[in-house]
C-alpha cells in the first residue's frame, strides 16, 4: 500500500504506474490522479498545441510498433518532445491553415517506403491521409487489439480500433467486425485482408 501524493488515499501498489527514477520504483500520484491531471493538462491546451501533441504521439507510437510490416517505418525525428518541436518549426503554417479550415492535421510520409525523417514528413488533412491506401490514421492503443490491413499490392497499415480501421480502409464498421470475427477476414471489395494481433 502507498499513499497517493495527490488524493492522499492509500492504494495497492498496482494502482501506481512504474517509474524507475523514483526511489520505490513507482509514481508518486496514483493512476487515477495522473490520468485526471493528464486530461486537465490536455484540455487547457490551445487547438494548435493539441494538434502538435496528437501528431507527435502518433508518430512516436508508430516508431515503437515491432510486429508486422509497418514496424519497418522508423521515426528518426526523436522523442515526442523533439517531434513536437520539429512539427512546430517546419509545419506551423500548414497546421494553422488546416485548423482554420476546420480540418484535422495529420502527419504523413512523402514517400510511403521511407521513414519518418527530415525531408520525408508532411502534414495533411487526416480525412485525406486515412483514405484507402494511406493507412496513416491516428494510432490509439485503446483495445489491446491490433489490426493489420494487408492490401493486394503489398501495402500494409496497422489500426488499433475498429473505428480507425473502418475510416482507414473506407468500409463500414460492421464490415471490419465481420472480418475480425473470421480472423484473417478478407474484404474483397477493398482488396485487403485484415489480420489480428493481440496487442
Ligand atoms: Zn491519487
Amino acid at each position: 500500500m502507498k499513499a497517493c501524493a495527490k488524493c492522499k488515499i492509500e492504494k495497492d501498489i498496482d494502482q501506481y504506474e512504474k517509474n524507475r527514477a523514483k526511489k520505490d520504483g513507482y509514481q508518486d500520484r496514483c493512476r487515477e490522479c495522473r490520468q485526471a491531471d493528464r486530461k486537465a493538462r490536455y484540455a487547457a491546451l490551445t487547438p494548435y498545441q493539441k494538434s502538435l501533441e496528437t501528431m507527435s504521439r502518433a508518430m512516436v507510437g508508430r516508431g515503437k510498433i515491432k510486429e508486422g510490416s509497418y514496424a519497418r517505418v522508423e521515426n528518426r525525428i526523436g522523442n515526442s518532445k523533439q517531434v513536437s518541436e520539429y512539427l512546430d518549426r517546419y509545419f506551423k503554417g500548414a497546421i494553422t491553415d488546416l485548423l482554420a479550415e476546420g480540418k484535422t492535421p495529420s502527419v504523413d510520409r512523402v514517400d510511403d517506403k521511407g521513414h519518418y525523417e527530415h525531408g520525408n514528413v508532411r502534414v495533411v488533412d487526416r480525412s485525406v491521409n486515412s483514405s484507402l491506401g494511406k493507412g496513416h490514421v491516428t494510432v490509439k492503443a485503446r483495445y489491446g487489439l491490433q489490426m493489420m490491413a494487408r492490401f493486394d499490392d503489398g501495402r500494409t497499415c496497422l489500426f488499433h480500433s475498429k473505428v480507425d480501421a473502418s475510416k482507414g480502409i473506407g468500409v463500414e464498421r460492421k464490415t471490419i467486425t465481420e472480418a475480425i470475427a473470421k480472423r484473417n477476414g478478407r474484404i474483397a471489395s477493398k482488396g485487403c485482408t485484415i489480420e489480428i494481433y493481440e496487442g
